[in-house]
């Protein structure tokens, strides 16, 4: 069992509806998702929800988008349904949401980036982040590192995360690793 501290922090990464069913860049299962991330909320103090937040006319955005060169469908434009979270994600009242990719001209998988959350999970006395959500291959894998590069133990919670490129997984899980992010499954979170 993982037990959780004062001093662990959530990170739920852009679990929104444009990347889920039915979404213009869906995460082949991606709902698969919710349920495990709704049962870690209560073990946690400190939670962090971010968005994808795009300007209408991104950057990444394009009409022939090719995926593995960054440019995707447009999604999660900001205020659009695409870019709420799905209503069966519970979001509590007193978790930080960070908004992410705000900018038209540059376009950010991490969700350290530009936000200024290292510096405020480090005023919060945070030492550990678990990491969580959409996509694995791409932002939660920007979002791991940047926070291994910050100075935070992290764990990836390997069954609340999925891969917008499934064959990419392995992969991916296997980079993590390699820099001292460790793997838990959210049942064995209390
Ligand atoms: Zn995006």
């Amino acid at each position: 069992m993982t037990e959780i501290a004062y001093t662990d922090a959530l990170l739920v990464v852009d679990v929104q509806n444009d990347f889920c069913m039915g979404g213009s860049l869906a995460v082949p299962d991606a709902d698969l998702v919710i349920r495990p991330i709704n049962s870690m909320l209560l073990a946690f103090s400190h939670l962090v929800f971010s968005r994808d937040w795009h300007p209408a006319d991104h950057c990444s955005f394009s009409d022939t988008p090719e995926y593995r060169d960054g440019s995707w469908p447009s999604h999660c434009v900001q205020y659009s349904p695409g870019a709420e979270f799905p209503h069966d994600l519970r979001v509590p009242v007193d978790a930080l949401i960070v908004d992410k990719g705000t900018l038209l001209d540059k376009e950010a998988y991490s969700i350290f980036e530009d936000t200024g959350l290292a510096d405020i999970l480090r005023k919060r006395g945070i030492l550990r982040v678990f990491v969580a959500g959409l996509a694995l291959d791409y932002c939660v894998k920007a979002t791991a590192l940047d926070a291994v590069r910050e100075g935070f133990s992290v764990v990836l919670v390997e069954d609340a995360t999925l891969a917008v490129v499934p064959e990419q997984s392995d992969a991916v899980l296997n980079e993590l690793h390699s820099t001292g992010v460790i793997s838990v499954r959210s049942d064995s979170i209390s």
